[in-house]
């Protein structure tokens, strides 16, 4: 089998180039640490797979970045993120699951045996690999927005919509992740600003049509974030109109919640040169199961889920995905 080749061009730093003795031969690995790592990580440990887990470089996952997780089944009270992350890494190391720091920096899926290799120094072998490394939702990039992460400011309406009950929030984006989630929100909201950055929506007619027909929203049209308000949470937005055009001003608006919805990337970057991705970068899975194109791969969670990005469906889909890999396995046998 072919060992790695360097992924850009011949430019790349030494250290990738060189050849990398096989440290160890697995059963089954597990990329990522989320909802769909750790589940997979559960059944898999309890099929005696002996599965071996690397983290990535947010051990838990997205929901670290949250304070209340009030969805998830099971949490009455609803629960920290965190401390829900950490329930499901003692699950998973309960039944046996290595869990371990690092970050798979380059894949070889060509050959029956699938090659890891772990932060650019150590090379792995398994015969299943489940990919779990989720996907990231994108900021503005402003600092004060990332002041406020948690604590007014998320890029989940379905997640954190029931906080901000009869208060006044913005959605940032036009696409019908935008359109969607302000929708949602002004079933739950007093208000709804709906902070569109040219003067059309990118969101399909029917999602627009939906958008225009909410009386609590209101589309503010051709403005862009300055910087997000508050002390110790968000209490307002600072909003260009116009902006770098004759005209350009600053308007300040009274919110309670900022939400970004302007797109999500797919953690597919090293996977693309051996599995199906569709046009964002989402890894294409056989319907109606957690298979890629390569036997052997299975891919749960957001990052294969463009639709749904919640935990409990993370979670289901990582079940999922730690079934498939024992079939296959037992097929292999
Ligand atoms: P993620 O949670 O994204 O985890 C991906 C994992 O992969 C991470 O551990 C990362 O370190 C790892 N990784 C990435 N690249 C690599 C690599 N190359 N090698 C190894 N590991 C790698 N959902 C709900 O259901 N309820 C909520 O209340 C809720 N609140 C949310 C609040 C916020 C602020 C956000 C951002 C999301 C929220 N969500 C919520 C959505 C939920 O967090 C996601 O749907 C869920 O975490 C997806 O799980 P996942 O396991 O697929 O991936
Ligand atoms: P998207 O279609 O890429 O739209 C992103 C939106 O965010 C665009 O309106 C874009 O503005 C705006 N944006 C991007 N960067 C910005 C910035 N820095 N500042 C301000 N605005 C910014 O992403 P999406 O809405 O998440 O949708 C992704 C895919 O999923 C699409 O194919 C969509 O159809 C699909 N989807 C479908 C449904 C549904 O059918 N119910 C629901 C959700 C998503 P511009 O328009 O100016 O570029």
């Amino acid at each position: 089998m072919e060992l790695f080749k360097p992924m850009g061009s011949s430019e790349e730093p030494a250290s990738n180039k060189k050849e990398l003795e096989v440290s160890e031969h697995l059963k089954c690995l597990i990329l990522g640490s989320g909802p769909a790592g750790y589940t997979a990580a559960i059944y898999a440990a309890r099929a005696n797979l002996s599965p071996v887990m690397y983290t990535g470089m947010q051990m838990g996952g997205q929901l670290t970045t949250t304070t209340e997780v009030d969805n998830f089944p099971g949490y009455p009270d609803g629960t920290d993120g965190t401390a829900m992350m950490e329930d499901l890494k003692k699950q998973a190391e309960r039944f046996g699951t290595q869990v371990r720091f690092g970050m798979a920096t380059r894949v070889d899926f060509s050959g029956k045996v699938k090659q890891v290799v772990i932060d650019d120094n150590k090379l792995i072998e398994a015969d299943s690999v489940i990919l779990a490394t989720g996907a990231t939702a994108k900021y503005l990039g402003l600092e004060s927005e990332e002041k406020f992460k948690g604590y007014g400011v998320s890029a989940c309406a379905t997640c954190d919509g029931f906080f901000y009950k009869d208060k006044v929030v913005a959605v940032v984006g036009g696409g019908d992740t935008a359109a969607e989630e302000a929708t949602y929100l002004a079933g739950i909201c007093k208000k709804v600003y709906l902070v569109v950055r040219r003067d059309e929506l990118r969101a399909s007619k029917a999602m627009q049509k939906r958008v225009f027909n909410t009386k609590n929203i209101d589309v503010l049209w051709k403005h862009q974030t300055k910087e997000v308000l508050g002390d110790q949470v968000v209490n307002g937005v600072e909003l260009y109109i116009n902006k770098g055009e004759a005209g350009e001003k600053l308007v300040t608006k009274e919110i309670d919640g900022f939400f970004l919805a302007i797109g999500h990337t797919p953690n597919s970057e090293i996977f693309k040169e051996y599995l199906d991705t569709d046009e964002v970068g989402y890894v294409q899975t056989i319907p109606g199961s957690t298979r890629t194109k390569v036997p052997g791969v299975f891919a749960c969670g957001d990052l294969q889920d463009k639709t749904y990005r919640q935990a409990v469906t993370a979670a289901g889909t990582g079940c999922m995905a730690a079934l498939d890999a024992e079939r296959y396995l037992g097929e292999m046998e």
